[in-house]
């Protein structure tokens, strides 16, 4: 085993769920910040399947949506017990090892949970690369499973025929993380992209650039009366973060043979509605007929299945970053303390581009 020798305790502080959130989620009132000391000599003893374990001192967590959906009872992501740490991708150093994988000082990538050292079995560990051009951050967003690779495999391997020119996309919760990265991708097509987002046409228009902008938070104008005002001939083309009432406008704007990709439905998440909380239910989707009518496709997907072409994925997200045709806007909360209120972020409106912690070990 190598390790250094100093310091020989470790003071660890993690984000643990102590309630279920009741309606939505509540930073003040359903997590809790806790304080553990992670002695040197024993903390990587672990059972008989724990051979392998590596401390990681966490330095930048990544804030992903589907975190909310995990703290419900039964979640389609896995739900995650009570007293545990909340769950986050995000890499660090290491500074303990019983791994012949991993050394001491070597950067690494993983599922390492909101905390900032993380006791972690090898096996769930990725050695971090950074490709030059790229910030370091990188790893997390523009090339992340859940954020870039996400956006790419959404727009170009899910749907039977991607985006062209002469199309019209809307891509929804288009100022997030996933939204932003998959708007601009569909911008590199030449199709006329419209964004839909809460109060962030600026951003959309000015620093994405895209050729529309809908505000869904608008109490003047209606979500349906934007729309056919961006979109005026209909929709070619959906990429879906939201579902809800806005999936259902843009049902009804679809063109015959359209296509429409769901990634996500995020307007289901905080309420619960998505994991049937208290008898609730998913908002799905009424105008699905349109589908049969106008000869159109609705196709949803996880990352996961396709993780065969992640390489031509992570090329060609490089090769348009360093073209300048893909930006990957981060927003940065600092230290652990933010996390909770950094995931909170997401849903009422205080996030734009991808929301990202960075944790300063004590
Ligand atoms: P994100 O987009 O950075 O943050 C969530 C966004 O959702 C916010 O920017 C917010 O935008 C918007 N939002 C929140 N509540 C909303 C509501 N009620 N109605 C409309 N918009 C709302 O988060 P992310 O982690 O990148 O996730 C985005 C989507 O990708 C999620 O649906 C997630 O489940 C999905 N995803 C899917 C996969 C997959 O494999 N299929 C993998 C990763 C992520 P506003 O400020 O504009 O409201």
């Amino acid at each position: 085993m190598t390790s250094s020798p100093k310091p020989s305790t470790f003071t660890n502080q993690k984000w643990i769920l102590t309630k279920r959130p009741k309606d939505e989620f509540d930073p003040d009132r359903d997590v809790e910040l806790k304080t553990e000391e992670l002695n040197s000599k024993s903390c990587l003893d672990g059972e008989k399947d724990e051979q392998d374990l590596v401390l990681v001192k966490v330095e930048v967590l990544s804030v992903d949506a589907f975190i909310r959906t995990m703290m419900d009872a039964t979640a389609y992501h896995g739900s995650l017990d009570l007293q545990n740490t909340l769950p986050a991708l995000g890499y660090g150093t290491v500074v303990m090892s019983k791994s012949k994988k991993f050394r001491v000082g070597q950067p690494v990538l993983g599922m390492l949970g909101a905390q900032t050292y993380a006791r972690i079995p090898a096996k769930q560990l990725k050695r971090k690369f950074d490709l030059p051009l790229l910030p370091t951050s990188a790893s997390l967003g523009l090339l992340s499973l859940t954020t870039g690779l996400t956006a790419y495999a959404g727009i170009f391997f899910v749907p039977s025929k991607g985006p062209r020119k002469g199309d019209t996309v809307v891509v929804t919760a288009s100022a997030g993380a996933v939204g932003s990265i998959a708007a601009q991708l569909a911008k590199t097509t030449g199709a006329k992209v419209v964004g839909i987002a809460g109060n962030k046409n600026d951003y959309l228009l000015n620093e994405l650039k895209l050729d529309g902008a809908v505000n869904y938070k608008d109490k003047s104008i209606s979500l349906e009366d934007q729309l056919d005002e961006a979109c005026p001939n209909g929709v070619d083309f959906v990429f879906d973060n939201v579902g809800g009432d806005t999936l259902d406008a843009l049902l009804e704007r679809i063109r015959p043979g359209g296509r429409i990709v769901i990634c996500g439905a995020v307007s289901q998440y905080d309420s619960g509605s998505v994991n049937k909380v208290d008898g609730q239910t998913v908002q799905g989707p009424s105008n699905y007929l349109n589908l049969a009518e106008r000869g159109a496709e609705m196709r949803g997907f996880n990352v996961m299945q396709h993780m065969h072409k992640m390489p031509i994925a992570m090329f060609f997200l490089f090769w348009y970053y360093v073209r300048g045709k893909v930006r990957m806007t981060e927003h940065i909360h600092n230290g652990i303390e933010s996390f909770p209120k950094a995931l909170k972020s997401l849903f009422d409106g205080g996030n734009t581009g991808k929301t990202l912690v960075k944790v300063k070990n004590v």
